[in-house]
Formats: C-alpha cells, sequence, structure tokens
C-alpha cells in the first residue's frame, strides 16, 4: 500500500516512511491511495476471526491490508504484543454492555491511561520501537498536553528502547489525577516538563523548538500527534470489533433473522476517532450512521448542519467539562473533506491554505451535492452542553446505574437524537469517570469509584521539571539528555 497527500503532492510514501512523520511534505495529511474493500464473506470471516481468535487477531487482519512494508510474522507478533488483557483489562479489549433500549457503549478506556487514545498509542509504541530498532535510529518526541494525550503516549513509549519523550504541561493546571498519571513514571526515557504557563505557551514551545530545523535533525525530535496515520488506523479496528459484537447482542431475541442496522456516537474533538469509523465503513463495514457529537466548541457540528467549517480562535475557544474535545479546529477534518470532494488534492489544498488558513473558513454549502454526499458517507452530528452532560449523567446513573465520563456523555446524547426504532446505537466511551470526578461529582453528588490500582496514585513521588516558559531551557534540558 502507497500513501499519498490530502493536498495532491506527487510523493507515494510506504506506510513505515509516514510512521515516523507528521504531515506530508506539501503540507497535506496522510491517506491510502485506496480503501480495501471487504465483500460479505470477507466480513464474515473478520468476525469469525475477532469471535474465536481474538482483537489482536482481527487487529493484524485489518493492518496488513495497509501495511506490507513490515514482514507478516512481525507484524502479527506487534498486534499480539499490543492487545492483550493484561494491557486493556478484558478478553474482548474493548467491550459492549447495554445502556438502555437499542444502545451499547463500547469501552475504549480501560487501557493503562483510562482514555481511549491508550488504543491507538499502545500499538504505535511498538510500531516505533520495531522501525527505530530495524533502522538503528532514535527518536525524541517532544510533545505538549492538557491531559490525556501526553499519559496516553507516556505509558505507551516508557520503556521502549531508542525513544525518549519530553512532553510539557502547564504548570499546576492538569487534573491531581492527570498529574499523578504522568509524574509518577519513573521510566528513564520519559521527561515531565511543568511550564509555568498555560497550554498554548507549551503548544508554542513545541513549535519553537521544532521550528529550528537544524535543532530538529540534529535532535532526532518527532511527535504522536493525532494527524498520524498510525493512530487512525489502529481505531479502525475497534469500529469492527463493536459492530460485531453488536451485531451478536442484537440478534439475539430477535425474531427474525434479520439483523438490525448498527451506528456509532462518536464524542469527537480533533476528528480522529470518528474519521476511524469512516475509514471502516469505506472499507464496506456496513455502518448505518456515523453521529459527530460535538461540545460547546461545536465547529463540526456546524459543518455538518450547515456546510460552512469555521475554524475558531483561541479568544473563542471555550473550556468546558468535556476538556478533551475542547478543540478551535479539528486536525483530522481533511482527511474526510479530501474524501467528500472525490479525492480532490488541489480542491482540498485550496479549501485549506486559502479557505482555512487565509480567511478562517470555507463553505461548501453552496455545491449542489453537497448534502447528498454526506448522506452517502452516512454523517449526521449534533451537539452537547454541561448542562446536557450533567442531565445524562445523572439520568444514566439513575435508570441504568452506570457513571459514565463526560465525553461519553455527549455521545450518549447526541447518539440517543439519532437512534432509530429497532437500530442499534453504539456509543464510544471514550475515558471513565474517574478521570472527571469533579463533574461526577457535580452531576449525581458523588465521586466515582476508583479502578484497582490507582488507588493513592496522588501520593506517589512526583518526577517533573519546572521551567519558565523559554523554548531555550527546554532545548537545553533534551541536549543534556540525549545521546548525541
Ligand atoms: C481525544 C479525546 C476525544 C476526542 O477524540 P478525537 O479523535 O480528537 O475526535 C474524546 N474524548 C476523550 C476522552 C478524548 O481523550
Amino acid at each position: 500500500m502507497r500513501y499519498l497527500s490530502t493536498r495532491g503532492g506527487a510523493e507515494r510514501p510506504g506506510f513505515c516512511d509516514i510512521l515516523l512523520e507528521g504531515l506530508a511534505p506539501d503540507g497535506g495529511l496522510y491517506l491510502p491511495e485506496h480503501y480495501p474493500k471487504l465483500d460479505a464473506s470477507a466480513l464474515e470471516d473478520l468476525k469469525i476471526t475477532y469471535t474465536t481468535r481474538g482483537y489482536a487477531a482481527l487487529a493484524f487482519e485489518i493492518l496488513r491490508l495497509y501495511i506490507d512494508d513490515i514482514p507478516l510474522p512481525d507484524l502479527k507478533s506487534i498486534c499480539d504484543k499490543t492487545y492483550t488483557q493484561a494491557v486493556f483489562g478484558t478478553p474482548e479489549i474493548t467491550p459492549l454492555r447495554a445502556c438502555g433500549e437499542g444502545v451499547y457503549l463500547q469501552a475504549l478506556s480501560n487501557g493503562p491511561t483510562l482514555a481511549f487514545k491508550d488504543m491507538a498509542m499502545q500499538l504505535l509504541g511498538n510500531l516505533f520501537e520495531y522501525e527505530l530498532t530495524r533502522r538503528g535510529e532514535e527518536l525524541n518526541i517532544l510533545g505538549a498536553t492538557s491531559g490525556d494525550t501526553g499519559s496516553a503516549a507516556e505509558y505507551a513509549m516508557r520503556g521502549k528502547k531508542g525513544i525518549r519523550v519530553f512532553m510539557t504541561s502547564p504548570n499546576g493546571r492538569m487534573s491531581a489525577f492527570q498529574q499523578a498519571q504522568m509524574f509518577s513514571l519513573t521510566d528513564e526515557n520519559i521527561f515531565n516538563i511543568a511550564i509555568d504557563g498555560v497550554f498554548d505557551d507549551c503548544q508554542d514551545i513545541v513549535k519553537a523548538v521544532s521550528g529550528d530545523l537544524v535543532f530538529k535533525k540534529r535532535l532526532k525530535i518527532g511527535t504522536v500527534n493525532s494527524i498520524n496515520w498510525a493512530r487512525l488506523l489502529a481505531q479502525v479496528v475497534y469500529y469492527f470489533a463493536g459492530f460485531f459484537q453488536a451485531q451478536k447482542l442484537a440478534s439475539i431475541g430477535l425474531a427474525s433473522h434479520q439483523s438490525p442496522r448498527v451506528s456509532f456516537a462518536v464524542p469527537s474533538g480533533n476528528f480522529g476517532n470518528v474519521c476511524a469509523g469512516h475509514v471502516a465503513r469505506m472499507m464496506g463495514l456496513p455502518i448505518a450512521h456515523l453521529v459527530v457529537a460535538t461540545n460547546e466548541n461545536d465547529v463540526l457540528d456546524e459543518f455538518f448542519k450547515t456546510g460552512v467549517y469555521r475554524v475558531r480562535n483561541s479568544a473563542s475557544t471555550f473550556e468546558t467539562s468535556s476538556p478533551s474535545m475542547d478543540i478551535s479546529k479539528a486536525s483530522n477534518f481533511e482527511r474526510f473533506v479530501f474524501d467528500l470532494l472525490g479525492r480532490d488534492g488541489v480542491q482540498t489544498k485550496a479549501l485549506f491554505e486559502e479557505g482555512v488558513a487565509r480567511h478562517g473558513f470555507f463553505d461548501l454549502s453552496g455545491q449542489a451535492s453537497f448534502t447528498t454526499q454526506l448522506a452517502h458517507f452516512g454523517f449526521v452530528s449534533g451537539k452537547s452542553t454541561h448542562q446536557d452532560r450533567l442531565k445524562t449523567i445523572a439520568q444514566t446513573y439513575q435508570t441504568q446505574g452506570q457513571l459514565i465520563d463526560p465525553h461519553t456523555a455527549d455521545g450518549l446524547k447526541v447518539g440517543r437524537e439519532h437512534s432509530l426504532a429497532g437500530d442499534v446505537m453504539v456509543v464510544l466511551e471514550t475515558a471513565l469517570p474517574i478521570k472527571f470526578s469533579a463533574t461526577i461529582l457535580e452531576a449525581v453528588g458523588q465521586v466515582p469509584p476508583r479502578p484497582p490500582g490507582f488507588e493513592g496514585i496522588e501520593l506517589l513521588p512526583k518526577h517533573v521539571i519546572v521551567m519558565p516558559a523559554d523554548a531555550q531551557k527546554v532545548k537545553d534540558l533534551m541536549v543534556q539528555n540525549c545521546n548525541l
């Protein structure tokens, strides 16, 4: 499989070449040249693979369609090593549970950091280690986090050969639980850097350091951001696992042998998660609808309702109680737009370079086919607010006896609005409630239980270096700790 850029550039790298890269040279995002198509019998084979041989085997069968520059036995052992019950808590890896009439929650948040980013990041850690060892190279990952991404990256890369992680975060601004998750790590290749400032200061430092191209090359600096194709590909797998489980659970008790239709509701921010659902659907998985759920930061809901994609500035980006969805622009969205436009790289480039970068928006509502195209791709959307989250969390607790996190609550609220009688809605559970106790307390008057192994983590010694918001200081720290 070769990969192309959404902005029409001429290069056609293979999987391992784009694995360690970010954007394509022309500023676009990488996508496979085509989506492998699965017919009914291929889907049936995958279903049997999942039910008899498990999630890792399913992951291998899907990944091999997109990766032809890693020998198959190696790819298989990478999948086997990644998706284990020991790391993800259950044999199904992403189990479904019922949550009211026709609704299931798919747990993507039972990994080491209790949020769905582990699903992809754990695979990325093993792929990076494999490829760097093969090339005899090293990589220094520099990132900025306000919570979930940083800890998922650290837990995926800890102890990995040839990799160091330098993770900046705003000093004192993450929850005590999130700080404890990251700062309690004792691995020598993990460097927590608390910056005296806000998240934007951290991002500015990352930009300044990686913008120094000589330094970037000398220190072999890379990232693990959400536009990485391998992360997206890893996420495609759980749509298959969720779909197969939903079919099985929902068919039980039905008089007819006809399976109900299955849709997915996805709490969305950077559009990585739901874009993986789009890829699964393009491959032939018969997903009825992909329901994009946003919080008050409704860039995506606005687009799917009006055809206008209007990015926000930081003053108009709200801090909400589902913080991992607080985005001003959706960094993976360009991938979907490219497909929506019939894979026209020239037009995609114009929309993002002229429209978004220069004017802050583009408008597809004038295109006659816009509405039919959206329907063709199965997308619908909706929005959820702080009050909606509180209400959904409280209701789910009262009626189902289940505590759900605020992001999942956004997905559930919007998913319900798009549920069709007789059909199944799978809502992706993207984090566990313990990560967002303050909101849970506000909604139901009590704090969520702690999963085993997380008791008292706030009391562990903290491994963190506090620094002023000064890119040079971060560079100095990196130089001191890298083998040059
Ligand atoms: C990252 C994240 C999201 C948003 O996912 P995208 O892929 O950015 O759309 C939703 N919920 C949680 C808990 C997250 O960590």
